[in-house]
């Protein structure tokens, strides 16, 4: 197995990083995350800069991957910094949980609908899992909802190294990490749930001696080698 870190642009009121993740596995590549629309990330007006060459698509093609045959894409939840550029994978399903597909339909998330026409596809384009999920041997879906409904995180484990937990939004950056204490932010959906799946998360890494990557911590970011280098396992 091997990780990539890619810092696929930057969130324009924060400086903190946009991320995704490939997973370079025996049985196929997986894609966590698909970033900012490339289109629209270099207008001046956007909330998040995607300077050239950052779009995950060409961070991809750099690491000698084809979007095009990409087979298995993971999204941790729909906002448009991580959901961005679907139509360049066109062969791809998209491991969702349920509770966010089934949310961001419903309307019931405002920005998640003003977004739909990034991630509105047809039912066959989604593999929907409800709850904690093993996808392929080492790779492990967790529920983390809270950020938004369905907000999925995801646990590596790499054979003979220390696991890695991807937080994504569900623990943005290493200040969150006290469930009571941590600050919760204007897009998070529902406090309950983010306290909920901090702690849950937080016990998962110190149960598997696991490694926390957080999903938008600028400090953390600046100190990880980020693709092309693979993160080290
Ligand atoms: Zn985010």
């Amino acid at each position: 197995m091997k990780l990539y870190l890619f810092k696929a642009g930057t969130v324009r009121a924060t400086g903190a990083p946009v991320p995704a993740y490939l997973v370079r596995h025996d049985d196929g590549d997986v894609l966590i995350d698909t970033g900012y629309p490339r289109t629209r990330g270099t207008g001046p007006d956007e909330p998040v800069i995607v300077e050239p060459g950052e779009d995950v698509p060409t961070r991809l093609e750099r690491l000698g991957v084809d979007p095009g045959e990409l087979t298995d894409v993971v999204l941790s939840h729909f906002d448009p910094d991580h959901a961005g550029n679907l139509d360049a994978f066109p062969r791809a399903r998209f491991w969702v949980q349920s509770a966010q597909l089934a949310a961001a339909r419903s309307g019931s998330v405002p920005r998640l609908e003003r977004f739909r026409a990034l991630w509105d596809l047809p039912d066959d384009r989604f593999r929907q899992v409800t709850g904690d999920h093993e996808l392929l041997p080492g790779i492990e879906l967790v529920e983390s909802g809270g950020h938004v409904p369905g907000h999925q995180s995801v646990l590596l484990r790499p054979p003979g190294a220390a696991p890695i937990l991807l937080a994504i939004d569900a623990i943005p950056t290493a200040a969150d990490l006290d469930a009571e204490q941590r600050r919760i932010y204007p897009l998070d959906h529902d406090e309950p749930g983010v306290r909920d799946s901090t702690r849950k998360l937080v016990d998962l890494a110190t149960r598997e001696n696991a490694r926390i990557v957080h999903g938008h911590d600028a400090a953390q970011w600046a100190g990880l080698p980020l693709a092309p280098d693979p993160y080290p396992l």
